[in-house]
C-alpha cells in the first residue's frame, strides 16, 4: 500500500537488531486516519470471507484492530499476556517469543470469546519471525474456529515469519513488505 510505504519512509526509524521504529504513527502515537485506510484495504481483501471476529495481541495490536473491526462490523478479541483474575476461567493458551524483548510468554484468550462458529481474521502491526502470528493462529485452531487469514501492517520480508506462516497454508496480507533495511535505507517488495 503506497501510502503506508511513504509514511514508513518519511517517519520510520531503523534501530539496532532489525527493529523498525514507527512510534510516531503506529506504535505509540497513532495516526487514526491512516489506520482507517489500512482497515478499508483489509476489508477489501477479506470482503468475501464472512469474518465474525478480529483477533490481535496486546498491546500495540489493539488500536489497529479496533479501527479495522469497524470496517467489518465485528468485535475485537485481544490475546492477553498475563493471567489476571479477570481471565481466570477456561482459556486457550499458547506461547510467544517476543521479537522486541526476547522473552517467552504465554498468551491467553477466554474460551467464551472464540467459538467453532467464528471466522477469525488476525490483525497485527508487524510480522518478523512469525512467533506472534503462530501463537495467535494456535489459539484459533484450538478453539475450532476458522482462521480466514492475517492482516499485517508491516512485514519484514527479510526475516522468515512470512514464509513460515504462508508455508502452513495461512493467507497473510501485509500492506507493506520490507525486503531490505540497511544503512538507513528501506526497500519495499513490489506488490500488486
Ligand atoms: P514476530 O513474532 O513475528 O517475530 O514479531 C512480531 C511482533 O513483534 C509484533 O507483534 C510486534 O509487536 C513486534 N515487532 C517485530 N518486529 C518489530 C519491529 O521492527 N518494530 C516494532 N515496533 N515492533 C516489532
Amino acid at each position: 500500500m503506497k501510502l503506508l510505504e511513504e509514511r514508513i519512509l518519511k517517519d520510520g526509524k531503523i534501530k539496532e537488531g532489525n527493529v523498525l521504529k514507527v512510534d510516531s504513527f503506529l506504535n505509540h502515537q497513532i495516526d487514526v486516519e491512516l489506520l482507517n485506510l489500512l482497515g478499508k484495504e483489509w476489508k477489501r481483501l477479506f470482503e468475501k470471507d464472512n469474518v465474525t471476529k478480529i483477533l490481535t495481541i496486546e498491546a500495540s495490536g489493539i488500536g489497529i484492530a479496533c479501527i479495522v473491526a469497524q470496517h467489518f462490523g465485528v468485535p475485537v478479541v485481544f490475546a492477553k499476556k498475563t493471567q489476571t483474575k479477570n481471565i481466570a476461567g477456561d482459556t486457550y493458551k499458547s506461547r510467544v517469543e517476543s521479537f522486541t524483548h526476547g522473552k517467552v510468554y504465554d498468551i491467553l484468550v477466554s474460551k467464551e470469546f472464540l467459538t467453532p462458529e467464528d471466522r477469525v481474521l488476525i490483525i497485527d502491526d508487524f510480522l518478523a519471525k512469525g512467533s506472534a502470528l503462530e501463537g495467535l493462529s494456535k489459539l484459533v485452531i484450538d478453539s475450532g474456529a476458522t482462521l480466514v487469514g492475517a492482516g499485517i501492517a508491516i512485514e519484514k520480508g527479510f526475516q522468515n515469519g512470512g514464509a513460515l506462516i504462508r508455508g502452513r497454508g495461512i493467507r497473510v496480507e501485509s500492506l507493506a513488505i520490507i525486503d531490505e533495511m540497511a544503512d538507513g535505507k528501506i526497500t519495499f517488495r513490489k506488490q500488486n
